[in-house]
């Protein structure tokens, strides 16, 4: 792995995330994972950083095939005492957001021109997604499963355990596209 990405995943580390390095031609995208966005989440339709008003999988295939590199990012927010999981985890996922695009806005100031964050969760800067026009464009991401991404097997093969909400702790996941 080259000197930069070390650099990263140092920084990440400040911040509080874990970062692993991964060859981008590796990450599983699979045409499956729109089963989930369309038949079960709550945020279909209702936020603009979702399916369908996102960048389809057969288009981000070809998108994610101009990068050879990213960054697997974990932020761990400990959950114990919480009573409402739900509200809870939409924050955590806030939380997590801010500081994983904080590091894509600093990978862009240190040369990765095409960094891109893909973000945990679906976007809730605002509490109701104006669907008409974004109200902050500038950091509206979406998240890796809804343009196809294998979350799962992605961690797995980077010796991971997906557990995204354990009793005691609650796994935020994003993913960093540098080039
Ligand atoms: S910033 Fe607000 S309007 Fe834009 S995608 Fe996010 S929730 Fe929707």
């Amino acid at each position: 792995m080259l000197e930069k990405y070390r650099d990263f995943i140092k920084k990440a580390s400040e911040m509080g995330l874990k970062a692993y390095f991964l060859d981008v031609r590796e990450i599983p995208i699979e045409n499956r994972t729109s089963l989930k966005c369309a038949y079960g989440c709550k945020s279909y339709g209702k936020r603009l950083s979702c399916p369908p008003y996102i960048t389809s999988i057969d288009e981000f295939r070809k998108i994610i095939a101009e990068y050879t590199s990213a960054l697997l990012l974990v932020d761990e927010h400990v959950s114990i005492g919480v009573n409402d999981l739900f509200e809870a985890w939409s924050k955590f996922q806030n939380d997590s957001f801010h500081k994983m695009f904080e590091l894509e806005q600093e990978a862009f100031r240190s040369g990765f021109t095409f960094a891109h964050l893909l973000r945990p969760g679906p976007c809730n800067e605002c509490k109701v997604c104006n669907l008409q026009n974004c109200i902050k464009p500038e950091m509206r991401r979406f998240p890796p499963e809804a343009v196809g991404i294998n979350l799962h097997k992605t961690m797995e093969d980077s010796g991971l355990v997906l557990e995204f909400c354990k009793p005691d702790k609650i796994s935020c996941i994003g993913l960093l596209l540098l080039e």
